[in-house]
């Protein structure tokens, strides 16, 4: 079958499915990418024919060869999105053409296959369809989908892509990342390490920027904070992201949020809120902000709050600012009022409790 047509999905339903009362048990409290659903998405590529083989299996391992491409040079994608369960019982998905677009401009800087965004949809409809016992019924909780590709092709030689490649749903339900209130995070401004650099990967969504940052994290941790914050590569002045998450300064009623320019992971939390902002009466800007304005801006009053904001994590506000030769802290170092109506009008629209104005909510059940 040729990506041209629209692929069938062969389905073969799990006969282990974890019993409602286990399931329950998971839901009860779900933590965070540590339980998955009883089923998974499967689709093949094969260079000169294409996508083939999409199916729905039970969740498990794979096998593959010790020599397959992705475990050496680390040619592979992902995305991130959730399923919620909203008020009316209908379950839905945020924005999922974005993410099947942001999918294949991964593709592309990784030299993988594009799958057409029907297919990416499809696949989300299926398996969430099929799981959908597993979307949580808790407020703030939902299902995490996680969509990825890696490279399978068998063999060490370096110089072209692999010919192959396997494309994969899987899905976790997720708990709210704040029990018992919205908390500040502290953060660490990384001035010995980059994140990404002009004509890196860093607009990517690939594996090979998270493995390279968790010494940074780390580092962030051994410093008494929550999270990193990384700085462009060449002058180490210019924000660019929090951790997995894009930022957004605010500037009484005016939201400033670092341009992308390359470097930078293009959220669709970020873009949403960017569009949200209008709704809101406030103002926005993307481009360049130094830790110096920062800092003075902080300081002088002018910052009254700052928030990052991504999927798993929707929109958290940023309490203290930590780097090598300074540390400040935000307005109060408590959650701002801005902050708190973004987070509550975004949440609205994906749960459902406040009207859906620009589209963006795909129903699946
Ligand atoms: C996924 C991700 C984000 C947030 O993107 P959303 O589409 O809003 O979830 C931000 N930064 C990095 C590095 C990411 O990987």
């Amino acid at each position: 079958m040729t990506i041209a047509e629209k692929l069938s999905f062969d389905v073969q339903l799990s006969d282990h499915a974890r019993t409602a009362a286990e399931r329950e048990q998971v839901l009860a409290d779900p933590g965070f990418g540590q339980t998955f659903t009883d089923h998974m998405i499967s689709i093949d590529y094969t260079e000169g024919q294409g996508w083939h083989d999409a199916t729905l299996r039970p969740y498990g391992p794979l096998s593959l060869d010790p020599a397959t491409s992705v475990f050496h040079y680390a040619q592979e994608l992902f995305e991130g999105l959730k399923a919620y369960r909203q008020i009316t019982g209908s379950i839905v998905t945020f924005r999922p053409y974005a993410n099947a677009a942001r999918f294949n401009r991964s593709a592309g800087r990784m030299a993988m296959p594009e799958l057409p965004e029907e297919t990416f949809v499809d696949s989300l409809e299926l398996l969430v369809e099929t799981d959908r016992a597993w979307v949580p019924t808790t407020e703030g909780h939902s299902l995490y989908l996680r969509p990825f590709m890696i490279a399978t092709q068998a063999g060490l030689g370096v110089n072209y892509p692999s010919k192959s490649y396997k494309y994969m749903v899987i899905a976790s339900p997720a708990a709210s990342y704040f029990t018992g209130g919205i908390k500040p995070v502290s953060v660490w401004l990384s001035t010995e390490y980059t994140r990404a650099a002009p004509g890196g990967t860093g607009f990517a969504k690939c594996g090979g920027n998270y493995a390279a940052a968790f010494v940074a994290q780390r580092q962030a941790v051994q410093n008494g904070c929550d999270q990193v914050v990384w700085l462009d590569a060449h002058e180490h002045r210019y924000v660019e992201e929090m951790g997995g998450m894009n930022l957004f300064f605010v500037f009484r009623d005016k939201l400033v949020t670092p341009a992308l320019t390359g470097t930078l992971l293009p959220g669709i939390t970020r873009d949403s809120i960017l569009e949200l902002a209008g709704d809101l009466g406030l103002e926005t800007e993307e481009r360049l902000l130094s830790i110096e304005e920062w800092q003075s801006a902080s300081e002088a009053g002018e910052l009254t709050e700052v928030f990052a904001c991504g999927t798993a994590a929707v929109v958290t506000p940023v309490g203290t600012v930590k780097g090598v030769d300074r540390s400040w802290t935000v307005a109060d170092g408590t959650p701002g009022p801005v902050t708190m109506r973004v987070r509550e009008e975004l949440m609205g629209i994906q749960y459902g409790t406040r009207p859906d104005s620009h589209s963006w909510v795909h129903k699946i059940v």
